[in-house]
């Protein structure tokens, strides 16, 4: 074939039907041939013996499933290209092929079959002609991803005989695939070696004149980029030490070449030091009087803690600054710690920022990662003033009781750092590496206990303890806070749904049981939602019942309060309500929403057996009523303890034992043979019913004496009485912990008498008058009046031989 001579080719062409690529006239492509029918046309027209024959053969592309059939042959593509076998290459693996390689030569037309098997001939009309052919062909290997798409759109342009209609149809292809290679780079940052490959594509680009954005421009909008960001970092208001190093790392950044990857990470550093607030901050606007109100608006009851709260702002408003003990409020979950930190941060005009500590085991959580950690990231205090935008917020430390430890080191004495006024102003996180102040930020703690605080923060802390609420306490936040705030957040209005006090109360005391009131504002929400479910149903009702049919017939009629009875009756006019509203949520509707009550309260069927009594127990989640149960079975006098239950519990049932059986004769106790040795041939057995929490300490001892009174008596312990206390192996009651929250867990209870130590006397001025009113106060000094107490008729003693050792 000369090249600048016209191509003619024969008329009749064996025809070679290809999946993998359309071959243009002037390019080259590498096919494999694995049909039957292929293999055929290559075998008789390509090699004779075993060399090539030079033949021109009519290359079709094959659009039919390539998987499908191959006896029949599919129906053909009406155009084709005529081509030049350069080469064949036999193979065995993974199954007999040829590869073929062919140069196109001009494209051709069908006009008609001439025969089919073993390998398909046509008449053919030539279409185009090459004016000049030359045998040079590129490597189509750099082609790499683009021939994929390129198949695709081959078969059009295959089409587009004239040179005009083919230049319209490549050029957009072309300037698309462009855009998509440069993407792609771009996602898969290549590495330094790749990036010949990419020079060596952009000379012929520029041949191309195709207007498009070209690398260089793009480099030059990232070099554009980098100049803004050296601008903020030199106009923001970092310190000079951040400045220092923002300007050394911009300068490194320069001469980075984009693909690294530390050009982002170093990047991501620079961005994040522009955006922290070094000098950003709200301006403080306290007003005491204001704070009082706002406080009192946010929060029924609390009053010792809103006590203090203003206190403390009162102090910083005359003191103006902020050095002092960090505020930590103690107490169970859903008294509003949070709730009250979030108010603090209000009536300063301050922003607000949680970082929840629980589980934190990590140094690093507080303090940042060394940015030689790939995936490195500052820690909570810089993200959380990134995220707040000012250096001044108020900061609640979430939870300071449940930080772990780790061998990644101890996240208490990170927030040691962060806590200490003398310290703080410059805090160094390690992923900034430079001293960030964090003098002007408010941190106040919230932690369920403070047996778990690590003592040197718990130093550096002023404790409040916020307890639990009665349950006419948790009525009137229901009503003044949680209600409001839940119809707000359905959507719905006080005239689409009502719930009264009764059913808040029932609500309370059958469906939770908790200090807080978390869970009663969880059940608020059930109730919503499926008021707003019955509202939105009946505003799409067409017909609307009579107005007269309020209420009627219905079970709830009988707690539909004056107000809410006017309420709907004044409301017959206003046609847009459904007129079954408001939905009044009485018990039947409780059940219906919530299912059964949880707790109804079973405390006299549980005691109806003897080797049972209450006690109360103080847990981080609040008081708790709890049941100590006993019994007694053959065997060799061992104690065994079940429940979740400590070290110190364990010794008290040991001390309660010992009491118990030094004092037999005395009670008339024995064991099952009738012997005052109560564990002669006797095994006993001791629970306390799980809770939630583990509980520990050495108050469950009054509690666990009755019980074993009971059993070794057989007789029934009042069910309407609790008791705490820590015991002495002589018989004395010694003082406890916790009595405010256990006697609001009595009084939760329905519980009517508690037995309390005779020195805990003091703490009951701290319970509110309502509740004491409800409740019998037994104190005791000795075990002698507790089971006196706990038991109806009091507990017959044997006149005592040795008196009371008045020393112990
Ligand atoms: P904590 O932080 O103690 O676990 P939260 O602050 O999250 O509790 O309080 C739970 C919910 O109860 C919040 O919606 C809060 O507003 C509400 N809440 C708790 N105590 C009161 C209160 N005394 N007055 C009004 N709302 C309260």
């Amino acid at each position: 074939m000369a090249a600048g001579s016209a191509i003619q080719i024969p008329s009749r062409l064996p025809l070679l039907l290809t999946h993998e690529g359309v071959l243009l006239p002037g390019s080259t492509m590498r096919t494999s041939v694995d049909s039957p029918r292929n293999m055929q046309l290559v075998r008789s027209r390509l090699l004779k013996g075993t060399s090539l024959r030079s033949t021109i053969i009519g290359v079709i592309p094959n659009t039919s499933d390539p998987t499908s059939d191959c006896d029949d042959l599919p129906s053909l593509h009406r155009i084709g290209t005529a081509a030049l076998a350069v080469q064949v290459v036999g193979s065995n693996w993974p199954k007999p092929h040829y590869t073929l390689l062919v140069t196109g030569l001009c494209r051709f037309q069908i006009l008609q079959l001439l025969k089919e098997k073993p390998y398909p001939v046509a008449e053919v009309e030539q279409l185009d002609r090459l004016e000049q052919f030359t045998n040079q062909h590129k490597s189509e290997e750099e082609l790499g991803e683009l021939s994929e798409q390129f198949y695709k759109y081959a078969v059009q342009i295959l089409d587009a005989v004239r040179l005009e209609e083919r230049f319209k149809m490549t050029i957009p292809l072309l300037v698309r695939q462009i855009e998509g290679l440069k993407l792609l780079q771009k996602t898969r940052k290549p590495k330094q070696d790749d990036d010949k490959r990419v020079v060596a594509i952009r000379p012929n680009r520029r041949i191309n004149h195709i207007p498009s954005t070209t690398e260089d421009e793009e480099e030059e909008e990232d070099h554009d980029d980098v100049v803004m960001l050296e601008k903020k970092i030199r106009t923001s208001s970092m310190s000079e030490q951040a400045l220092k190093v923002c300007l050394k790392e911009i300068k490194r950044l320069k001469k980075m070449p984009q693909s690294m990857p530390e050009y982002a990470l170093t990047r991501n550093y620079l961005e994040l030091m522009v955006e922290l607030p070094w000098n950003k901050s709200t301006k403080d606007r306290l007003e005491i009087r204001a704070a009082r109100i706002l406080l009192d608006n946010d929060h029924y009851a609390m009053e010792k803690l809103k006590k203090r709260v203003l206190e403390y702002l009162a102090v910083r408003q005359l003191k103006n600054n902020l050095k002092g003990p960090i505020l930590c409020f103690v107490g169970p979950p859903g008294v509003g710690k949070t709730s009250v930190g979030r108010s603090i941060a209000k009536t300063l005009g301050r922003e607000f920022h949680r970082i929840a500590l629980g589980g934190v085991c990590d140094q690093s959580d507080i303090r940042g990662h060394r940015r030689t950690y790939v995936g490195s990231m500052p820690g909570r205090i810089i993200n959380g003033l990134k995220t707040v935008g000012v250096n001044n917020p108020v900061f609640l430390l979430d939870e300071v009781d449940k930080l772990g430890k780790s061998l990644q080191g101890d996240p208490a004495a990170a927030l040691l750092e962060v806590l200490d006024p003398e310290q703080n102003h410059s805090f160094t996180d390690h992923y900034l590496n430079v001293a960030f102040d964090l003098s002007q930020v408010l941190f106040i703690a919230t932690a369920n206990t403070t047996a778990t605080i690590p003592p040197a923060l718990l130093d550096r802390m002023e404790i409040i303890q916020v307890p639990g609420y009665t349950q006419e306490e948790k009525i009137e936040i229901a009503h003044r806070h949680l209600i409001p705030k839940q119809l707000e957040q359905h959507g719905l209005t006080p005239q689409q749904i009502q719930i009264p006090q009764v059913t808040t109360l029932d609500i309370i005391t059958r469906y939770t049981r908790e200090a807080g009131v978390r869970s009663l504002d969880r059940k608020l929400g059930a109730i919503c939602r499926a008021v707003a479910v019955k509202v939105a149903e009946g505003q799409h009702k067409e017909t609307k019942p009579d107005r007269a049919e309020v209420g009627e017939g219905e079970d709830c009629k009988e707690h539909v309060t004056e107000d809410a009875k006017t309420e709907s009756i004044s409301d017959t006019a206003d046609l847009a309500l459904p007129p079954e509203m408001p939905i009044l949520i009485d018990f039947h509707a409780l059940k219906d929403i919530l299912g059964p009550p949880m707790y109804e309260m079973e405390v006299s069927e549980r005691l109806s057996q003897p080797g049972v009594a209450i006690g109360l127990a103080w847990t981080p989640l609040g008081g708790e009523i709890m049941f100590v149960e006993a019994s007694r079975m053959d065997g060799e006098g061992q104690l065994t303890l079940t429940g979740q239950l400590g070290d110190v519990m364990k010794e008290s049932a040991h001390l309660a034992i010992s009491w118990l059986r030094s004092n037999a004769k005395r009670y008339q106790l024995t064991n099952a043979s009738g012997s005052f040795d109560l564990l002669d041939n006797t095994d006993i057995h001791l629970h306390f019913p799980a809770g939630a929490v583990t509980k520990d300490g050495p108050s469950a001892g009054v509690t666990i004496v009755t019980c074993l009174a009971s059993l070794f008596s057989g007789r029934l312990v009042c069910s309407d009485v609790a008791m705490t206390g820590e015991i002495t192996l002589r018989g004395l009651v010694l003082p406890v912990g916790g009595i405010k929250d256990k006697v609001l867990a009595a009084h939760r209870a329905g519980l009517k008498r508690v037995i309390i130590p005779q020195r805990n006397e003091k703490d009951l001025e701290e319970i509110a008058v309502n509740i004491r009113q409800d409740l019998t106060f037994v104190l005791a000094s000795c075990l002698d009046e507790v089971l006196n107490a706990a038991f109806d008729g009091g507990f017959a003693v044997k006149p005592r031989v040795e008196r009371l050792n008045s020393k112990l």
